[in-house]
């Protein structure tokens, strides 16, 4: 053994363990004093008068028997502390993530394990594969702290099943699909509100509405008659669906699990009124969460800068804050939060560090940088197959980019490709790419180019761990020391 990989390596009683090798011949190896110790692994057993060495697979198996022998590793509710997600749609960027959360975000909680059920079903990939990586990944950095663990923009009780089942320990509901615009020609009606499911009518609805005031920091607000029917409207049966959702994960969860609501992904920005309303409806309906992600003002794009009026959205998201407190407490959560170097700070000032950031899709941008400057006829197929299914893949994403103002491929100098993952629209078209590019089979039935990314991250894996490390420490640094809760 290397000292190297002695290094990174964790202790647990009287057993060593650390992945090994690169690419896609990395192993678990785990180091004890007697062949007994090992029984809880899966692999090849070798003894000596030192003690006896086990090399396996990185399978199911193994991966949980990590994770009973280190308890930081097993993902636990990360609570009111500040967090931040960095989801890997390789599974292989953690212990880049983990590099990134060591340099420049310490005391902030990581979410290695994040992917939504969207991602997950596009790629193939099962909850169980998201969480193993991110167990491997964070070993092989010998990382042993605190971890969460978030099943992300979660639609449907077998969304929910899924994820237990792998063991997941944050279940983001994503009502989305339930929430309504509300149009200029919107008269006041709550004709189609799920009163049954609310356990509600409309008399008592505005009734207790009528009555009620709630203390802002600043200000005691009201709900106005108009802004209460507007609100219900819009979010009621959005909050008959969450509520549906938590009491089908509280029913079935055996092991400590925590909720985030997200309406992130929906047209019209929340108000502070309806943040109310939705908050003080899931709260009277029983439910319990740590976090919330409004869709805010302004655009969240993917993978690029916030676009809006950085004062506005401070004075926006205080507001917001100061409903948490009143409500909650629970934590406002930023999503898509890739790349909005513009307001870290003023998020985490906003909040006082109660406070979750989402960004998932940068580390497979990351990657793609090295592949542009290490293997650029590589990098020249991922950018054209991303470009030929932009109009595609554009529908389930906030993005903006225009096909037409990025240049082909073979119009690009090999030294100038790196430029093609930070130039807004090309930046864009590969973020949203991902599918087609990981998906993509040859004539074999071979996922060529996922394969070929994953070897080249394999030989250039410091490479592509620095990139992280510095790219995702943009992001931590404003956010740390900032928590009341850790
Ligand atoms: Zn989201």
């Amino acid at each position: 053994m290397s000292a190297d990989e002695e290094m990174t390596g964790l202790t647990s009683g009287q057993l060593t363990l650390s992945v090994v090798g690169a690419g896609t011949r990395r192993q678990l190896r785990v180091v004890a004093r007697t062949a007994e110790e090992l029984s809880d692994f899966d692999g090849v057993v070798s003894t000596s008068v030192d003690g006896s060495i086990l090399e396996g697979s990185l399978s199911p198996l193994n991966a949980r028997a990590v994770r009973a022998k280190v308890p930081g590793l097993q993902p636990r509710p990360v609570g009111l502390a500040t967090s931040a997600g960095v989801g890997d749609r390789l599974g292989l960027a953690t212990p880049g993530h983990v590099k990134a959360f060591r340099t420049y975000g310490s005391g902030i909680v990581p979410v290695f394990a994040q992917q939504s059920i969207r991602e997950m079903d596009r790629l193939g990939r099962t909850p169980q594969e998201v969480l193993d990586d991110a167990t491997f990944g964070a070993l092989e950095a010998g990382w042993d702290r605190q971890v969460g663990a978030d099943a992300d923009h979660l639609k449907t009780f077998a969304d929910i099943d899924r994820c237990l089942e792998a063991g997941f320990t944050t279940f983001t509901i994503d009502p989305g699909e339930h929430v309504r615009d509300v149009t200029p020609s919107y008269q006041g009606d709550l004709t189609d509100v799920p009163w049954t499911a609310l356990e509600d009518d409309e008399t008592s609805m505005l009734r207790r509405y009528a009555a009620k005031t709630i203390d802002l920091e600043e200000i005691a607000l009201r709900v106005s008659d108009v802004e209460l029917r507007r609100a219900a409207h819009k979010y009621a049966a959005a909050v008959a669906y969450t509520v549906s959702m938590y009491r089908h994960l509280m029913t079935h969860a055996d092991y400590p699990v925590e909720v985030e609501v997200a309406i992130d992904e929906t047209e019209s920005p929340t108000t502070i009124a309806e943040h109310v309303y939705m908050a003080t409806e899931m709260k009277r309906l029983g439910m319990q969460w740590v976090s919330f992600a409004p869709r805010y003002i302004g655009a969240f794009e993917k993978g690029v800068e916030y676009i809006g009026d950085t004062g506005v959205l401070a004075d926006s998201l205080r507001q917001h804050f100061a409903v948490t407190s009143a409500l909650g407490p629970y934590k406002l959560s930023l999503h898509s939060g890739s790349d909005k170097f513009s307001i870290y700070a003023l998020a985490a000032d906003a909040t006082g560090g109660m406070l979750h950031l989402k960004t998932s899709g940068t580390s497979y941008l990351e990657a793609l940088g090295v592949a542009a400057l290490c293997a650029p006829s590589l990098f020249r197929e991922i950018y054209d197959v991303s470009r030929d299914a932009y109009q595609g893949a554009r529908a389930s994403y906030q993005v903006s980019a225009v096909r037409d103002r990025t240049p082909l491929s073979r119009d690009v100098a090999d030294a100038d490709l790196d430029a093609l993952v930070t130039s807004f629209d090309s930046r864009q078209i590969l973020h949203v790419g991902y599918g087609a590019v990981l998906t993509l089979r040859d004539e074999q039935g071979e996922l060529r180019l996922k394969d070929e990314l994953h070897s080249l991250l394999g030989v250039e894996s410091d490479r592509y761990h620095h990139a992280l490390e510095t790219h995702l420490g943009r992001h931590l640094a404003p956010l740390k020391g900032t928590s009341r809760h850790s």
